[in-house]
């Protein structure tokens, strides 16, 4: 995936937890690089080592926050972690989880993936009864819901918490003398379990960290679900209220690795049908199919087969333009999509191009990976999107930018097209989408194709289901 800096489309978080394994934060430190393309603004472990709470966060890259010292110093059978993706303002040490706390019965780590749309409201109520924060992440007032409630014992604080969230949430929590991983209950973002072959159990954000720490997967930790891990064994309480399944269909457009599964589907299954039923939708006449790396790969190779078109890799993408890459000022700001992908001339030289990415946010970049194939020679560049088009922002743990600065929300796709400069544009259409979905596709979130937002912020006005009303500039929420 291109950096966040360019993408505009955020990653999300990535969770991991791992329980009965006396290399915990090592295993946790390994899943957290295969969960790393869910954020690289900072990342964090917290294990218990003789009941005690011990963690250490940083600001980068996996690799750059640990080395073999620090995670000597987190010793334990038990252990979270967490990679956090930013928007720049919140990229401060300090928000960087897991976050621990002190309460009145003892410590409490917690690392989360997902976005509350009560949070303001949760905060000021706190405040209001004398809570003092400490950070401006989403997620501080799970571990003040859980310290001020009067339930006992933790697990039924804990749940007394999660009965005030409302929006996204998969989260995994650490105790002295347990692991919990709970999920909101529409399940929006994934949380997995499996088990490695010593018996310690394992959650994570994507199938992908399992594989890696060759843990087995064993099954979704469901919407409205809470499971502890103990020394009695694994235990789940579902004492959330049942709610309509929405689960991210982004997580299968970009955000998810091609070798995870996520909500029971393949992702490169996935990608690669979309890139499939886009050549069925629009098909043109074309000498080559590339992809830009790494999120259109799979969906142009589908795209490729099923229009019987050679697939080649006309764009390289550089793996070594980091998220530090700054880009100087205006007048050079252009060089940021060179440095991260290079045409090949050879394959794009005089030919009818077809270029898959997986979507347009607000379509600069767009323009600018069209000019770059048309400079290295191309004859015609027709960009196909592995997505419908995008038209609202989404409440539920992906940084979006406002509504009024998607393109889809602002032009029509002919105008997209021409503003981009491709000689022609298609979207995957939703309803091609909701049929490769099959009967599932009610328990897939869209919101931010087709405006049904499940839940919205207290502050916005929830529009009648399936209306896309207007909806006003969202507030800047912290993404966990
Ligand atoms: S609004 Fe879009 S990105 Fe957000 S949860 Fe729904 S499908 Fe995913």
């Amino acid at each position: 995936m291109l950096a966040a800096a360019e993408r505009a489309w955020g990653e999300e978080c990535g969770v991991v937890g791992i329980y009965g394994d006396s290399d915990a934060s090592r295993l946790c430190y390994l899943a957290l690089h295969a969960l790393q393309h869910r954020g690289q603004e900072g990342a964090g472990i917290v294990s218990c080592d003789g009941g005690q709470l011990k963690g250490i966060t940083g600001l980068g890259l996996v690799s750059e926050v640990f080395n073999h010292s620090k995670l000597s110093k987190l010793p334990g059978s038990s252990a979270i972690g967490h990679v956090r993706y930013g928007t720049a303002g919140d990229s401060v040490l300090k928000n960087v989880q897991p976050f621990v706390a002190g309460y009145r019965f003892g410590s409490v780590g917690v690392a989360h993936n997902g976005n509350l749309v009560n949070y303001n409201e949760l905060r000021i109520m706190l405040e209001d009864s004398g809570s003092i924060f400490n950070t401006s992440s989403d997620t501080e007032v799970v571990l003040h819901l859980i310290a001020t409630s009067k339930a006992r014992p933790f697990i039924s604080r804990l749940v007394h918490a999660c009965e005030q969230l409302e929006g996204a949430y998969s989260l995994v929590f650490l105790t002295e003398d347990k692991l919990v991983a709970a999920r909101d209950p529409y399940g929006f973002r994934p949380l997995v379990m499996g088990r490695r072959s010593n018996g310690a159990v394992v959650f994570a954000s994507e199938t992908c960290a399992l594989g890696l720490i060759e843990a087995e997967f064993q099954r979704e930790v469901n919407p409205g679900e809470v499971i502890v891990v103990d020394r009695d064994g694994v235990s789940s309480l579902c004492l959330m209220p049942h709610k309509e399944r929405k689960a991210c269909i982004f997580e299968h457009i970009y955000f998810a690795l091609p070798n995870s599964v996520v909500f029971g589907l393949s992702v490169y299954q996935t990608r690669y049908r979309i890139g499939e039923v886009l050549a069925e939708e629009a098909p043109v006449d074309c000498d080559v199919v590339i992809a830009v790396p790494d999120s259109g790969m799979v969906a142009a190779l589908g795209y490729a087969y099923k229009s019987g078109v050679p697939f080649q890799q006309g764009l390289i993408r550089s793996h070594y333009v980091g998220r530090t890459f700054i880009e100087p000022h205006q007048k050079i700001r252009d060089f940021g999509v060179k440095l991260k992908l290079s045409p090949v001339k050879e394959v794009l030289e005089g030919k009818r191009v077809v270029v898959v990415d997986d979507s347009i946010v607000r379509g600069t970049t767009s323009s600018k990976i069209v000019r770059l194939i048309k400079e290295a020679g191309a004859k015609e560049v027709h960009l196909r999107i592995a997505s419908p088009p995008i038209t609202g922002s989404c409440y539920y743990g992906v940084d979006t930018p406002s509504r009024e600065e998607l393109i889809s929300h602002k032009l029509s796709i002919d105008e997209t097209c021409a503003f981009i400069g491709a000689d022609s544009l298609a979207f995957l259409p939703l309803e091609r989408l909701r049929g490769m979905l099959g009967h599932s596709a009610p328990t897939f979130c869209d919101a931010c194709f087709s405006g049904n937002y499940p839940i919205l912020p207290k502050h916005l006005d929830l529009p009648p289901s399936g209306v896309d009303t207007r909806i006003k500039e969202p507030v800047v929420l912290p993404v966990a």
